[in-house]
């Protein structure tokens, strides 16, 4: 299979399992809480290489646009991650943690917030691989 087609198979892998993470996440960004918005499927790092909804958030584009370049990040857009870095959604707190740990250290906030975090040992493994990428 042609690396062009696996890619095919994915993005409709993603579309197919978008209704079930609409539903989880009762249509608002799953980061930031926005409503209202267009939300778009966001893959938590490391790929697990097949499309896995439990690898997925959504989120909102703006909270998409910071997630993939962390040089356009709003420090102040992420007070959010007060909320989200304790949801019962494992993607959703690790997302949560690793941009807390790009914020730490230009925030006080974000630190103080990474001290408070509370990980299952499969959470923190996550938070480990993703954050070597
Ligand atoms: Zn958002």
């Amino acid at each position: 299979m042609s690396a062009k087609q696996k890619t095919r198979i994915r993005t409709t892998g993603l579309a197919i399992f978008g209704k079930e993470l609409i539903r989880r996440c009762g249509s608002h960004c799953e980061l930031c809480k926005a409503q209202g918005v267009k939300l778009v499927v966001h893959e938590v790092p490391p790929s697990p290489g097949t499309p896995d909804p439990e690898h997925c958030i959504m989120v909102c584009e703006d909270c998409q646009r910071q997630l993939l370049s962390p040089k356009r990040i709003e420090a102040s857009h992420w007070r959010c991650l007060a909320a989200s870095m304790w949801s019962d959604i494992p993607a959703v707190k690790v997302t949560s943690l690793l941009m807390l740990q790009q914020l730490e250290e230009t925030e006080p906030w974000a630190a103080e917030l990474l001290e408070q975090a509370w990980l299952a040992p499969e959470e923190a493994r996550w938070l480990s691989d993703a954050g070597h990428l």
